[in-house]
């Protein structure tokens, strides 16, 4: 993965220094020697993660840090405060001022690659989730909404900490406690099955537990379909390099080293936390988005493109299993003149309310597809023509039964035409059975629609 780093310091050497590692594992660089500068380059956009030195003449890193938080075409940037001074109280500053992580100087290797790469991930989410809100708006489609987006932070997360040192439960606890939902899990064992179980938002792991293997558990969770997605934050003490090495290879997203900086901890894990829900949100922006694809929007059903894809693989299955599999085509009967008379707001009413009632009339198992327009295909697999038609004519019945009431009081009648086919013999297809069912639909209209008729023996 590559990113854009802006690297911010007044002492040129520092930058020079930054610079080289970074370029080192292929980031492309940009640096500045002032907050001013900074500023600019942000909001010009033209970085992703920004390296920021606090001690620097003029505004200091702080401010630097406050501006972009409190602008909202940076706040999404993710910074990094690099402290020289080991001093709690600035990096508490630091965390007020918004800081997304910090570094102290000088920075080893695994600690500024693991928090740009985890912060140039997190990047690439807020983008993709910026780039649906914008590409979202322009299609009138709102897939994320952009308050949702915003609302998005690391704050009262849910979270889980498995470790068997008490001490050291008590201690996580009190620096964690207040901003969060704190689970403790004593025993690693039972708590893959918590972690499965709970939508947790983290999970803190201590690399010095003695009952267990603290990397396995992370290997376990990654391995889980229902935990890879669950972001781990590691506890490590002195001379565990290595084992933090292999636990970035295995899919953890951080780590803080003990004695543990509370104002470290509270802004990797408000980082981690953020960044699960961006996550779930982009997920979910995704699943929107397909659903959208396949569904009509008027009616809710699913749409022909989704029946090309769909009922091919019921129709192979049903020919597999040698299972009987029907098709109904439905086309309201002179809908054009309910349009003519009532208005094409009405027709819509009509036409959703058209959809519920065949809906209500179909097991769970069968699909209802809006095909365009007035027409309509149910299909149901494991049926056979005699049973289709049963439901057919109901699905006649019920929608001829009782006039549609639309929002401005008008009482619409309407009937409906349909057409059974159902698979025949081993070479038969699904394009060949949606015609014969139109063709039966057709002998419906002509014999004096409101009646259900089934293909031709
Ligand atoms: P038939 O009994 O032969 O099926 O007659 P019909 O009038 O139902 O059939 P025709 O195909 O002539 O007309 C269908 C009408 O459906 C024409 C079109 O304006 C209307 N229609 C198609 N899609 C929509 C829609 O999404 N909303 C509304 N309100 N009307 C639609
Ligand atoms: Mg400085
Ligand atoms: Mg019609």
């Amino acid at each position: 993965m590559s990113a854009r780093v802006l690297v911010v310091d007044d002492i040129e050497a520092n930058v020079k220094l930054l610079q080289a590692r970074l370029e080192a594992e292929y980031f492309e660089v940009i640096t500045a020697s002032n907050g001013a500068d900074a500023l600019q380059i942000c909001k010009d956009g033209l970085c992703d993660i920004v390296l920021l030195d606090v001690m620097m003449p003029g505004m200091d890193g702080y401010e630097v840090c406050r501006r972009l938080k409190s602008d909202s075409r940076t706040m999404q940037l993710p910074i990094v405060m690099v402290t020289a001074l080991d001093q709690p109280s600035d990096r508490l500053t630091g965390l007020e001022a918004g800081a997304d992580d910090f570094l102290t100087k000088p920075a080893g290797d695994l600690a500024l690659l693991t928090r740009v790469k985890s912060l140039a991930r997190m990047k690439m989410v807020t983008d993709e989730l910026q780039l649906r809100i914008t590409s979202g708006r322009q299609l009138g489609l709102d897939q994320v909404s952009e308050r949702d987006f915003a609302a998005i932070n690391g704050l009262h997360g849910q979270i889980i900490i498995i470790n068997d040192l008490t001490s050291e439960n008590q201690r996580l606890m009190k620096h964690l406690g207040r901003e969060h939902t704190v689970e403790l899990a004593p025993d690693p064992q039972e708590a893959l099955y918590r972690c499965a179980d709970n939508n947790f938002d983290l999970a803190i792991i201590s690399l010095s537990m003695r009952s267990y293997d603290g990397l396995r558990l992370c290997s376990q969770l990654r391995s889980v379909e229902r935990t890879r997605m669950l972001p781990i934050l590691l506890l490590a003490g002195q001379g565990d390099e290595q084992k933090l090495v292999r636990g970035i290879d295995l899919g953890v997203n951080d780590y803080i080293n003990t004695p543990i900086d509370t104002a470290e901890l509270k802004a990797r894990v408000k980082t981690q936390v953020k960044r699960k829900r961006l996550n779930d949100k982009l997920r979910e922006s995704v699943h929107n988005a397909m659903e959208a694809a396949v569904r009509d929007p008027l009616t809710g059903l699913n749409n022909r493109r989704y029946f090309d894809r769909h009922v091919s693989n019921l129709f192979d299955q049903a020919m597999v299993d040698s299972k009987p599999l029907s098709l109904i085509a439905l086309d309201i009967d002179h809908f054009k003149a309910v349009n003519d008379s009532h208005g094409h707001q009405a027709g819509d009413e009509v036409l959703k309310c058209f959809a519920d009632r065949i809906s209500r009339n179909v097991r769970g198992k069968d699909l209802a597809y809006r095909f365009g327009g007035e027409e309509f295909v149910v299909v149901m697999p494991s049926t056979d023509k005699e049973l289709a038609y049963v439901v057919a004519d109901r699905m006649r019945q019920d929608v001829g039964a009782t006039p549609i009431t639309t929002k401005d009081g008008a009482e619409i009648s309407i009937t409906v035409s349909a057409g059974i086919a159902s698979i025949e013999g081993r070479f038969d297809t699904l394009s060949s059975m949606l015609k014969r069912a139109d063709e039966a639909l057709y002998n419906a209209k002509r014999n004096g629609r409101n009646k259900v008729v089934s293909e031709a023996a």
